[in-house]
């Protein structure tokens, strides 16, 4: 995509790349170009004219010139690059396994009921993610899906590589080409396993996508991050990411690698005085459930845009463990305190006991339809609200009513309760007069639409998480 890009405006749109990570991070270059933009773009080697581009760090001159202002060519290559990469993020395959995509589909319409759409927008719901070490060495303080400290890695043995196909293996033929939207780390990060490279590798060649990088440990060995990203574009991935825990680390990673070293790099500045905020989620909730503790505030006040920093709908593996979760993101609660549901899980020592698991979690939970013996009854989140003819539910950002049909306010009130099977609700409304087929399809529209409590499902789970 981006080798038709002539060479200066690659140039241009790395410059700016690198210019917009300085002033996310950096609140002592925000000044310097408030006080001479000439000098501060000098003194930090950016060669693009910061005055051509004032519309987008100067917000007063932005007003003053209004929507309709046109604007500089710098500032057009800029805008194309933020649209294409924001294009890559999203490339999503779509499953051939009507159930996964059912299920998946209704995961995703609970989630647009949780956070405000640009936010939910930046959630992949991607169908799998791997973790090739147990544990991570980095040991954030706000570490959004609370990683242990390192203990062990899952290295390129023999038995290790044959197992790893097999499981990609299975997983595509499971899932269909949607397994290469996966990607290869969690509470881990990828480059403490020194085998990473060879994983993705085998990823890309059986699911034809190499999956995407986000490392913390980016300056730990730059000739190998320098292998990883060349390796990367080569394999057809476009963007990666450095996640940038501190001013210095940025000064570091700059220094260290160029401008254009970086042009398919996303930096995730989650340094103490960049303006990105801490996604309420894993041990920052755990910090701020104390604080509310003391306080005594309400943690279910929160509704923060950021809540959650799951990105899969899908399954979980550790294969150091050797265990399978599915998963779905929510928000950040007593029970799933690092933002995601964990609807399953289960270990295993073969790729026979995988496909049994992984066909189990399909059958127990990815039914696109609702099953006579479902106990029926709403999201515990949801606030349920009778209207004179049929009823909604809602969340503070989203509200779902089911009206205009006379049995709709009886339903609503039968499904409150919570205490009847999908069989025992037809049985009702058969007996009201209301065809057993219209009964099933409005509890269809309810579980598609994300509505019915599918935590009900959720056997003792076999181990701690
Ligand atoms: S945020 Fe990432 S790098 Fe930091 S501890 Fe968690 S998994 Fe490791």
């Amino acid at each position: 995509m981006y080798e038709q890009i002539n060479p200066q405006e690659f140039m241009i749109r790395n410059d700016l790349k690198r210019f917009s990570e300085k002033w996310q991070a950096d609140p002592d270059f925000r000044e310097q170009v408030f006080t001479d933009s000439v000098q501060a773009a000098s003194r930090h080697n950016l060669k693009v004219n910061l005055e051509e581009i004032r519309q987008l760090w100067d917000t007063e001159y932005a007003s003053q010139q209004g929507d309709q202002a046109p604007i500089s060519p710098t500032l057009e290559i800029y805008q194309k690059y933020l649209q294409q990469s924001c294009k890559e993020d999203f490339l999503a395959n779509v499953s051939t396994n009507p159930q996964f995509q059912a299920w998946r589909a209704r995961q995703i319409a609970r989630n647009e009921s949780l956070y405000k759409k640009a936010y939910h927008d930046r959630i992949v719901h991607a169908s799998a993610a791997f973790e090739l070490s147990k544990g991570c060495s980095v040991g954030c303080w706000f570490c959004g899906v609370s990683a242990p400290r390192l203990e062990d890695l899952f290295v390129y043995t023999s038995e290790n590589a044959k197992l790893w196909r097999q499981v990609l293996e299975l997983l595509k033929e499971f899932l269909g080409p949607a397994v290469g939207q996966g990607f290869c780390y969690w509470a881990t990060d990828p480059l403490d396993n020194p085998d990473y490279e060879k994983f993705c590798s085998d990823f890309h060649e059986i699911s034809g996508s190499f999956p995407q990088t986000t490392t913390a440990l980016a300056l730990k060995n730059p000739e190998r991050t320098r292998s990883l990203l060349k390796l990367s574009r080569e394999k057809g991935r476009y963007f990666d990411r450095f996640s940038v825990f501190s001013l210095k680390i940025l000064n570091q990673i700059h220094e260290e690698f160029s401008a254009e070293e970086l042009a398919f790099v996303t930096l995730v500045l989650q340094n103490f005085e960049s303006d990105l905020v801490k996604a309420n989620v894993g041990r920052v909730w755990e910090q701020n459930k104390k604080k509310a503790e003391l306080s005594e505030l309400s943690q279910e006040d929160d509704f923060s845009d950021q809540g959650t920093i799951a990105s899969v709908t899908g399954f979980l593996f550790n294969m150091v463990d050797r265990t399978v979760k599915l998963i779905s993101p929510c928000r950040a609660s007593n029970r799933w305190p690092n933002g995601y549901i964990i609807f399953d899980e289960g270990s295993f020592s073969n790729i026979d006991d995988l496909r049994a698991i992984l066909q189990r979690m399909i059958d127990e939970h990815m039914s696109p339809t609702v099953r006579a013996n479902d106990l029926i009854c709403f999201r515990g989140d949801l606030k349920y609200e009778k209207l004179p003819d049929g009823f909604q539910v809602s969340t503070k950002i989203m509200t779902r009513k089911f009206r205009h049909q006379n049995y709709l306010r009886e339903l609503g009130e039968t499904i409150r309760k919570g205490d009847k099977t999908a069989a025992e609700i037809v049985g009702v409304f058969n007996l009201l007069g209301v065809p057993s087929d219209k009964t099933f399809q409005a509890l269809n529209l309810l579980l598609a639409s994300g509505c019915l409590n599918e935590e009900l499902k959720i056997k003792t789970l076999a181990y701690a998480h």
